[in-house]
């Protein structure tokens, strides 16, 4: 006994739809081989439209789905790399800015006593500074 009715044809699957929009490409290009290939996908996408065999096609249509379902999978881990990628980048830009922005508007000194290395304001004359390391207080031109 047949689980299905033989007369009816199996129609238009997401397999089918994505073999037949795939061949397009394959078919509108000028190379021979490009065209063969476009037309065996188009072929396969119309043999699986007009096929009486709903189980065998739904198995490869569960196939396809989980294949799918992987490679959107491995799109999603791709993307996200590839946006991390970009943000360090961004980021490793903006620390370039920070610290060329930083050397215009700080200079570096050492304490008189303690040698530790101070990061004072430019342009503000005369300055009273403690040392954030031995609290020594000296003054210094900026
Ligand atoms: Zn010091």
């Amino acid at each position: 006994m047949k689980a299905y009715d033989s007369k009816v044809r199996y129609g238009w699957d997401n397999l089918s739809k994505f073999l037949a929009v795939i061949s397009l490409p394959f078919l509108f290009s000028r190379s021979s081989i490009s065209l063969i290939i476009g037309l065996i996908l188009l072929g396969w996408s119309i043999v699986r439209v007009l096929s009486k065999n709903p189980s065998k096609r739904k198995r490869e249509e569960i196939v396809f789905e989980n294949w799918s379902r992987h490679a959107n999978y491995w799109l999603d881990i791709a993307e996200d790399k590839i946006s991390g990628v970009g943000s360090n980048i961004k980021k490793w830009y903006q620390r370039q800015k920070w610290k060329v922005e930083d050397r215009k508007r700080f200079k570096v000194i050492k304490c008189p006593n303690c040698s530790q290395k101070l990061r004072i304001p430019k342009g503000k004359g005369k300055l009273l500074i403690t040392c954030r390391s031995c609290g020594h207080k000296f003054k210094k031109r900026t």
